[in-house]
């Protein structure tokens, strides 16, 4: 196949090279109205092309090749001993999830929660606008124990409100939330 950024030919959508030059992560910390501290590795706009891919297969390849690549490393860098990972409506739709597989790599060090944490709005899709993700309210349901800590994961941050929303309910759950990750943040101020 080939790099889906250089269009050379590599054994994976996004080629060694690639991931070592434009595609280094930019690790970057933002704290959202409620205090809740968020952890993002590229600007939406750097990789927005990219998380748009059209072929399912390739999308899914290149979130886990950006999560290995960018995430991981920072995950390790922490002493996570009984810290679950908590991935935000991590439904299946459009043949994948992005939370989901963001949760899977970083398996290895925080404990998956799947499909613990879900969107009773579903109106929500990945394709969808940002100006259009950023209105909703999500209106989660939360079904794991308390009295643990978790991570929350999603793909992007915009405004933060779905992440406002998610700690909001782990908080009523006494889920203790310890930071989020995202892949990208899509805020336009910065
Ligand atoms: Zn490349």
């Amino acid at each position: 196949m080939r790099c889906q950024l250089c269009l050379n030919i590599s054994w994976h959508p996004l080629c060694k090279n690639c991931l070592s030059t434009i595609l280094t992560p930019t690790p970057s910390k933002r704290v959202l109205e409620n205090g809740l501290i968020v952890y993002s590795f590229y600007k939406y706009s750097e990789i927005s092309n990219l998380l748009h891919t059209k072929h399912t297969y390739h999308g899914a390849k290149i979130f886990s090749l950006l999560s290995k690549h960018a995430v991981l490393p920072f995950i390790k860098s922490f002493t996570c001993k009984d810290i679950f990972s908590l991935p935000i409506d991590d439904h299946i739709r459009s043949g994948y999830s992005h939370s989901a597989i963001i949760t899977k790599e970083l398996s290895k060090y925080l404990r998956p929660l799947y499909s613990k944490l879900r969107a009773k709005n579903r109106t929500r899709y990945s394709g969808q606008k940002l100006d259009v993700r950023k209105k909703e309210k999500r209106d989660f349901t939360l079904t794991c124990k308390d009295n643990i800590n978790v991570i929350l994961i999603d793909d992007i941050v915009t405004s933060g409100n779905t992440l406002i929303e998610a700690n909001e309910i782990c908080e009523k759950s006494n889920v203790n939330v310890l930071f989020a990750i995202v892949l990208a943040d899509a805020n336009e101020d910065k």
